[in-house]
């Protein structure tokens, strides 16, 4: 059907299992994706305000018909229908979908940047991801699983499911 893209998922509020689930629902039954692929659950320790719940965190692999600015407005539709209240950047959210990668492209506009800006950096990203894709190469001679493990040793992260 088309590209395929990474989607990190992320939450701290509520019944934070019960969101993720709703989470992968809502966008599977949004027309133009098929999610592929979802990496287990992981406990991660907050990254940004440290004073705020720890987070469970996830990866989709999709498969999508849609173009990359056609997708982000999906996942926002999604944090829209779970009730997703903007509020600190990097606090305390229902949901969290961000687009980390869509096929090789890279995108600079002013509302999506891909592959995300911050994917190299976070543990609760990576680790998910490198469940999915162990053999992604990020950067040149970077594998998602080498960098995981690295980053995994500063933050914390632990499967839960
Ligand atoms: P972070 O980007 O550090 O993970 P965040 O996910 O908390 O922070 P949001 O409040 O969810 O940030 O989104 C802020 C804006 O980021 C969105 O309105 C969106 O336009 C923009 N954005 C840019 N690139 C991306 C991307 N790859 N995925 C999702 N949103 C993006
Ligand atoms: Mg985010
Ligand atoms: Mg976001």
């Amino acid at each position: 059907m088309g590209v395929t893209a990474y989607i990190g998922l992320g939450t701290n509020l509520g019944d934070t299992r019960a969101n993720l689930r709703q989470a992968l629902e809502s966008l599977r039954a949004k027309p133009g994706i098929e999610v592929r692929r979802v990496a287990s659950f992981y406990r991660t320790e907050p990254q940004g305000y440290p004073d705020q719940d720890w987070f469970l965190n996830t990866v989709a692999g999709v498969e999508t018909g849609l173009r990359p600015l056609g997708l982000l407005s999906a996942l926002q539709g999604v944090e829209a229908a779970l009730g997703r209240v903007r509020s600190l950047r990097w606090g305390p959210r229902v949901i969290d979908l961000d687009l980390l990668l869509y096929g090789e492209e890279r995108i600079n506009s002013p509302v999506l940047t891909v592959p995300h800006p911050r994917l190299m950096e976070r543990a609760f990203v990576l680790v998910p991801l490198a469940e999915l894709e162990p053999d992604l190469e990020l950067a040149p001679g970077v594998r998602a699983a080498e960098l995981a493990a690295r980053l995994a040793g500063e933050q914390a992260v632990e499967r839960v499911e």
